[in-house]
């Protein structure tokens, strides 16, 4: 059976931050993806301050400065009753005051490139993981599609929220009810659009559009369990429902079909406990987000910072027992940020979004709800919500020993 210090399953912002952290420690890390490639459409397209901060940390400010990205310095969002700004990141105290507004895939390209650049670190693509490996108590490995197994001193699922490793750990999950999902679908964009992200809220109505350059990425918010009785109509109701949020969009939408408009169901939950002997969970896998703030990529990212820098030592020593006792730390550092996001979440879940989606034409459009209006009066609030956004609540840094002077852009090979 092959072996490695540390097995990561998964090559998401978590797993990839953390084989890129563990392997500048010098411990060998496999990760392991089961996808041929990054280029999914599904994911977040964030990069928000403190993982801006983190790069640089990291010496990869100079590579993450040429892909292609926007900045966003201002969260803005029209409602019925006119424009408001709900956050202003230019406020921020941070090295790059802003969020990066990128598809994932380009971040994730990154973070590969540099990862391969150390000797101990593999990332393996098509490789599934589809099962455990005990002895015992102790998790020793993972078993993989193609029937193979890779053994190890510790396995970190950083799968997702529908991880299989957290699934067959037995771990107890507490979930939130979520009164959402999210219909995904693209919208051309034209040179003179807005840039950055755009939010439009109304009664019955919620919708980002995030800009891709020459298309936005758009995820309508729906009620949980609509999307049937939605797609039960003719799409081009559908088209004229858009049309009515943002007029602009008139004469986009020809082409845009049903099969073109994916339904992402939204959860949130959290592992009560991350850890088993052998086992940790971080990111998603230990606690699904909600797109709600968008922070779900940087919660991931912390996660995985905070998890490199404890579990190094014991890692390099071999060492099962300081393993245990670190995956536990993990948990300990890391939980009261998730549990604070978390709960920010569920109460903007059921006092924000729901309202608004069962909100009747009827109700009154032109008021905004009143920290809307306060930040409106009192531009100096805006800092706030950017701060919770931008930085988040438990903002990690790379170890020493992960920290490199600014690194040379090389092309990223086709992952
Ligand atoms: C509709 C939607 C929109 C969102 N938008 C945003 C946003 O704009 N900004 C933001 O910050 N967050 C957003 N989120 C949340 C965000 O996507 C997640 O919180 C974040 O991606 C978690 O990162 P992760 O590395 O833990 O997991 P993931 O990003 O889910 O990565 C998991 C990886 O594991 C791989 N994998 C899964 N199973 C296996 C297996 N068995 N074997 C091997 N590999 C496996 C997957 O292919 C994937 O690459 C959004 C979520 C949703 C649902």
């Amino acid at each position: 059976m092959e072996r490695t210090t540390c097995c990561v399953v998964g090559g998401g912002p978590a797993g990839m931050v953390l084989g890129l952290i563990l392997a500048r420690a010098g411990v060998e890390v496999t990760v392991l993806e089961k996808h041929g490639d990054f280029l999914r459409d599904f994911r977040g397209d964030t990069v928000h301050t403190s993982t801006l901060t983190l790069i640089d940390e990291l010496g990869l400010w100079p590579r993450f400065d040429q892909l292609p990205y926007r900045a966003l310095t201002r969260a803005r969002i029209r409602m019925d009753g006119g424009e408001a700004t709900l956050g202003d990141l230019s406020r921020l105290d941070a090295p790059h005051p802003m969020i990066a507004m990128t598809p994932q895939w380009h971040l994730l390209d990154m973070l590969a490139t540099a990862a391969r650049e150390e000797p101990t670190f593999t990332l393996r693509m098509r490789a599934e993981v589809t099962g455990l490996v005990r002895t015992g108590e102790r998790v020793t490995g993972v078993r993989l599609a193609d029937g193979s197994e890779l053994a190890a001193d510790l396995v970190v699922a950083c799968d997702g929220r529908d991880s299989r490793v957290r699934a067959e750990s037995g771990l107890p999950l507490h979930r939130y009810d979520v009164p959402i999902d999210v219909e995904w679908f693209r919208v051309p964009r034209h040179a003179d659009d807005p840039d950055g992200g755009l939010g439009r809220v109304g009664r019955g109505r919620f919708l980002v559009m995030l800009d891709r350059a020459d298309y936005f990425q758009c995820a309508l918010v729906i009620g949980k369990g609509t999307d049937a009785r939605l797609r039960s109509g003719r799409v081009e109701a559908f088209h004229d429902f858009l049309v009515a949020m943002n007029p602009w969009l008139a004469g986009r939408l020809d082409d845009l079909a049903w099969d073109d408009v994916k339904l992402l169901e939204v959860s949130l939950d959290r592992l009560t406990r991350w850890w088993a002997p052998g086992l940790l969970c971080i990111g998603d896998a230990a606690h699904a987000m909600s797109p709600i703030g968008g922070v779900g990529i940087n919660l991931a990212v912390q996660d995985a910072v905070a998890a490199a820098r404890l579990l190094a030592a014991p890692l390099l020593a071999h060492d099962p027992a300081a393993v245990d006792r670190a995956g536990r730390a993990v948990q300990r550092r890391r939980t009261p940020a998730t549990v604070i996001t978390q709960t920010a979440q569920d109460l903007a879940h059921r006092r924000v979004v729901a309202p608004v989606l069962d909100a009747e034409p009827t109700d009154d459009a032109d008021r905004m709800p009143f920290p809307v209006r306060l930040m409106k009066r009192f531009p100096a609030l805006q800092w706030l919500p950017a701060r919770v956004v931008g930085i988040g609540v438990l903002p990690e840094h790379a170890p020493d020993f992960a920290r490199r002077p600014p690194l040379p852009v090389v092309a990223a090979p086709a992952s």
